[in-house]
């Protein structure tokens, strides 16, 4: 059927985009091919009695049965296309979502071995990515006991545990944002997270691992993270922000001044003016929380200190709120 060339050309388009960045970023180009055999496509497909009627000549079709369990899930949405693989079929459909006026925002702070969430009715939430980081420890000491002197074979196990470390750490991922969605949608709240720059989160430990590999992998695991709670939270309607991560974990999140280290208690920081003492995480967390709400672009109740005389349509209010410079404490 001539509308699967469309397919055919999309993927094309793909492969050598990848290869033209590759050889951007100075890597060596290989010439590009098609490592998987697949169809994707939005037109000719059918869905009837149960099958996925694929058409291969004008009056004929491959029909596919579906499980009760995925037509079960795709009655209440549209189909818009397939991918078809050697062994593997996947729907792709949509939904029409309302977006949440939200009632306050969660703020999320990722760390290396937790996500840290402060809500703004006050919650503290903690979930454990201990195991992420076993596993990437693990992966790390299976690689470097590799003593291979072929570059070739030694590049492809290397590239093996890569994919199945990765695999595995996004399970652990896919838990947590999981339960960070739903306790948004629950309290009806937004979910403000840091801008990823890059840099912040590379040069924050020195834990004695190589720089690269450290920036690489964290960011790799920040960014997927963000990216499963972006997609998960548009799906319910939920309102997400990004704000400039910049001295999140230095100051402190009542006051604003510098929080002092505590020596001999390495998750816990002093703020001098407060005289209290806080978890860094949640000190981060209630930061990133307050950033966003101020840049919020729906007025909150705790915005409330900021507002002006005429409260006038909702697109200058936005302006007005972006117009504020960063936070005076005294104010
Ligand atoms: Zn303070």
């Amino acid at each position: 059927m001539s509308y699967y060339k469309l397919c055919a050309i999309s993927s094309a388009t793909g492969i050598l985009r990848n290869c033209r960045r590759t050889a951007r970023d100075g890597e060596k180009p290989t010439t590009p091919y098609v490592r998987r055999l697949r169809l994707t496509t939005c037109y000719g497909f059918k869905i009837k009695d149960g099958c996925l009627q694929l058409p291969y000549h004008p009056r004929e079709a491959i029909r596919i049965p579906l499980t009760p369990h995925v037509q079960a899930t795709i009655r209440k949405h549209t189909v818009r296309s397939i991918t078809l693989t050697k062994d593997k079929l996947s729907l792709t459909y949509t939904k029409q979502v309302a977006e949440i006026k939200p009632d306050g925002f969660i703020g999320i702070d990722r760390n290396l071995n937790n996500v840290t969430l402060a809500a703004a009715d006050g919650t503290i939430v903690k979930h454990d990515l201990s195991d992420a980081t076993r596993v990437k420890a693990t992966y790390r000491q299976v690689r470097s006991r590799m003593r291979r002197n072929d570059v070739r074979i030694r590049r492809e196990i290397t590239s093996k545990y890569g994919w199945k470390q990765q695999e595995k750490v996004k399970q652990i991922l896919h838990h947590a944002s999981k339960l960070i969605v739903q306790q948004a949608k629950r309290q009806q709240f937004g979910i403000v997270m840091e801008q990823l720059t890059g840099i912040r989160r590379m040069y924050r430990r020195g834990n004695g691992q190589g720089l690269r590999y450290r920036g690489r992998m964290n960011s790799w695991s920040y960014a997927e993270l963000q990216r499963q709670i972006e997609y998960k939270a548009a799906w319910e309607g939920l309102p997400l922000l990004y704000v400039h991560p910049r001295e999140t974990s230095a100051k402190c999140s009542m006051c604003g001044s510098r929080m002092a280290r505590i020596p001999e208690e390495n998750r816990l920081l002093h703020c001098p003016s407060c005289r209290v003492s806080v978890d860094r995480d949640v000190n981060a967390a209630r930061n990133i929380l307050a950033r966003g709400v101020r840049f919020a672009p729906v007025a909150l109740p705790v915005e409330a200190m900021v507002q002006e005389p005429s409260a006038g349509d909702p697109e200058s209010r936005w302006k007005r709120v972006n117009e504020l410079k960063p936070h005076d404490p005294t104010s």
